[in-house]
This record gives structure tokens, sequence and C-alpha cells, in this order.
């Protein structure tokens, strides 16, 4: 199961590559397996294409090393977090894909302003909080984690309907059930950020789609009623 899992996870950190989503190691991707509670990660540092599943490293839920001689990304405690909150969810991705974070830098969330957008997340896109000094002094990549759960929690969001989320100053994390889904996820919001930037600069006073629309398009792909695709 662990093997079937770091293959998993090799693949989709190049697969982060490979779509251009991520320069230099600029991104991460994570994956779990709930049974046991173990999760393969990405090693800190190590080139994309350097990756196989022998130097993947696996880590339980408290971030013990449990596999792997290097260390884990840095990001790991941040991936933990999102999988102690958000049950549902089987594979974690992190980029600074280039027009999502320039929403996160501008401090923004992101609207849904299309039916692309409606077609892969249910409404607005949202922002985190940016962290206090204490908490970056005591663990920051936790407290992103932490963060993150908040802002869901605040707003009342379904981790399923919203796979994705911007960190204030930062950059995006999306998820999803597999790690194919969750890199189909930083794909989607790359294309959306990069569709609504050229969307503003067209209309700055634009609104976001229609509730109706956005209801049939999100509901055409997802949930009991599904209709898209074989
Ligand atoms: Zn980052």
């Amino acid at each position: 199961m662990t093997q079937e899992l770091k293959r998993q996870v090799v693949e989709a950190n190049q697969a982060l590559k490979s779509s251009g989503l991520v320069a230099l190691t600029w991104g991460n991707v994570s994956a779990i397996d709930r049974d046991s509670g173990l999760v393969a990660i990405k090693p800190s540092g190590v080139p994309y294409e350097e990756l196989k599943p022998s130097n993947i490293v696996v880590v339980n839920l408290e971030n013990d090393v449990i596999e792997g001689e290097f260390k884990p990304s840095s990001d790991t405690k941040t991936h933990l977090e999102l999988y102690r909150n958000f049950s549902s969810i089987g594979a974690v991705v992190h980029t600074h894909s280039p027009s999502a974070t320039a929403f996160s830098q501008a401090g923004k969330a992101l609207a849904c302003l299309g039916t692309t957008h409606a077609d892969h997340f249910y409404g607005e896109v949202p922002l985190a909080r940016a962290l206090t000094a204490a908490e970056l002094a005591q663990d920051y990549e936790h407290f992103t984690g932490v963060s993150i759960v908040e802002c869901f929690e605040a707003l009342g969001l379904d981790p399923v309907e919203m796979p994705a989320v911007l960190l204030r100053h930062h950059a995006p994390f999306t998820w999803g059930q597999n790690t194919v889904k969750a890199v189909e996820n930083s794909i989607a919001l790359e294309m959306c950020a990069q569709m609504a930037l050229m969307s503003y600069q067209l209309n700055p006073e634009l609104k976001p789609i229609p509730e109706h629309i956005l209801k049939q398009h999100y509901q055409r792909k997802h949930g009991a009623n599904a209709y898209y695709g074989q």
C-alpha cells in the first residue's frame, strides 16, 4: 500500500513540473492512506526529476518520520493539519503557480466569474488570513494549516465542494480525493485565476456569476445528480 502511494506521489509531483505549475522546487504533493493514517510526501528540496518511490518520505499524522532517508517537505505540517481536519480528502497539493499566487499576494479571494470556475469550485475560492508574528515564531507551517481550517469553519465551506484556498501573502493549496484529482484542481485553479485576471482587465466592474448558473454547472459535474462524463 505504501509503495503504491509513494508511486502516486512521485507521479503527481512530477506532474506539477510538467504541467508548468511550478518553477524550481516551488511545490509539493502528498497523499494519505486513511487505513494506516500514513502520509507519503515529497522530500524537501529534491528536484522533481530525481524523485523516485525510494526517496519519498512517509510520516504519520503526528509528523513522525516512519520511512525514508530524507527530510520531508518543509510544508508537511500544513498538509497534516488538512488531513486531520478534512477527513474526506486523500491528497494535498501546494504550488506557487503565478496567477493564483497573484490573488494571494493581492489579498483577494478568487470570485467565481464563469462556468469554467463553477465546474471545479463551488463559489469564491477563499483567502485565508495572514499569520501573526507569534504564530510564525511558534510553528509557521502548523499555523498555516490552522488558518486554512479556521477560514473554512468561519465561512461554512465544505472542503469537497471547495477543494482550494489562497493563503494571504503566500500562494494556493488544493486537495482532492486522490493525487490525480488534487493536481487537476491546482491546474484548474491556475487557469481560472489567469482567466479572472484577463476578465477584470476587460471589465474592472465585473460581478460574480449568477447563483443559478453556478449551481447548474457545479452540480452537473459533482454530487448525486451529476451527469457530466462517461
Ligand atoms: Zn509555499
